[in-house]
C-alpha cells in the first residue's frame, strides 16, 4: 500500500492550519479509508491484496499485453510496487509473463483463465464507488472530477504518485476549444468528439502522453490561465 503523504510537502499557497483545508483533508481520509476497507473486504477472502486486484483489473481492461512499467503507469504506483504485485500474481497462477512480441528483451503480462475469472469478480469495485458518486448532482459530479484531475496532477508534479493516464497530460486533449458549448467545451482528438468536465478521464486506456512543454501549455489553458 502507498504510504500517506506528509503535510510538510503541501504547496506553499496551502495553509495546513486553515479549517477548510483540514476539513477537506479529513473528508478525503475518510473516503480513502472506506474505499480501502471495501477493497480489503472484497479481496482478502480470495487471498489477494487490493493492489493485486487492481493489476488484474488493468490487464483485463487492456486490449494488448502490458509490461510491468505500463501497469505501474496505469495504476499510478511506483515500479517496485507494481513488480511486487505482478510477482505475487504469477506465483498464484493468475498472470503469466512471456517475451514481448515487439522486443525480445522485454516481458509482457497476460491473464491466465483463473486470472480472468478473478478480474471479472473485481469489477464489483467501481459499482461501490458509483453508488457513492450517485449521491451527487450532475454539476457536483463534474466539479468533483475537475477537482480530482487537479489533485492527481499536483501529486504527480510533486512525485508522490507515478504519472496517471489523465486527459490533461494526453496529446489528444484540446481544452476549451468549444467555448460556446458550456456542457462540452473540451475536445478529444482520439475519438474526434467534444466532451465536458464530467467526462474528463483519470485513467484512459487510449491516453498517449504529450511532451513536458506541451503538457504545461495544455494545463495553463485547462485552468484558464
Ligand atoms: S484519449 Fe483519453 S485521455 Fe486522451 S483526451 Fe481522449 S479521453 Fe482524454
Amino acid at each position: 500500500m502507498d504510504s500517506p503523504t506528509s503535510s510538510d510537502a503541501l504547496p506553499a499557497s496551502a495553509n495546513p492550519t486553515d479549517p477548510l483545508v483540514q476539513q477537506v483533508g479529513a473528508g478525503l481520509f475518510k473516503l480513502g479509508l472506506a474505499l480501502r476497507t471495501h477493497a480489503w473486504k472484497e479481496s482478502t477472502p480470495r487471498g489477494l491484496t487490493p493492489t493485486q486486484v487492481q493489476v488484474l483489473a488493468l490487464l483485463y481492461g487492456s486490449a494488448i499485453p502490458l509490461r510491468v512499467s505500463a501497469v505501474a503507469d496505469g495504476m499510478a504506483v511506483t515500479l517496485p510496487t507494481a513488480s511486487d504485485a505482478v510477482k505475487a500474481l504469477v506465483t498464484k497462477g493468475l498472470v503469466t509473463k512471456t517475451r514481448a512480441a515487439d522486443d525480445g528483451r522485454a516481458m509482457a503480462l497476460a491473464l491466465t483463465d483463473a486470472g480472468r475469472d478473478e478480474a471479472r469478480r473485481a469489477e464489483g469495485g467501481p459499482e461501490f464507488v458509483a453508488a457513492v458518486v450517485e449521491a451527487l448532482t450532475p454539476d457536483e459530479q463534474a466539479a468533483f472530477v475537475r477537482s480530482l484531475v487537479k489533485m492527481v496532477r499536483t501529486l504527480q508534479e510533486r512525485g508522490d504518485i507515478a504519472p496517471a493516464r489523465t486527459c490533461v497530460t494526453c496529446r489528444f486533449f484540446r481544452p476549451w476549444v468549444h467555448g460556446g458549448d458550456t456542457d462540452r467545451p473540451h475536445h478529444c482528438a482520439f475519438v474526434d468528439a467534444p466532451f465536458g468536465d464530467r467526462s474528463l478521464r483519470l485513467d484512459c486506456p487510449e491516453h498517449e502522453r504529450t511532451g513536458a512543454e506541451a503538457a504545461a501549455q495544455q494545463w495553463s489553458r485547462f485552468i484558464g490561465m
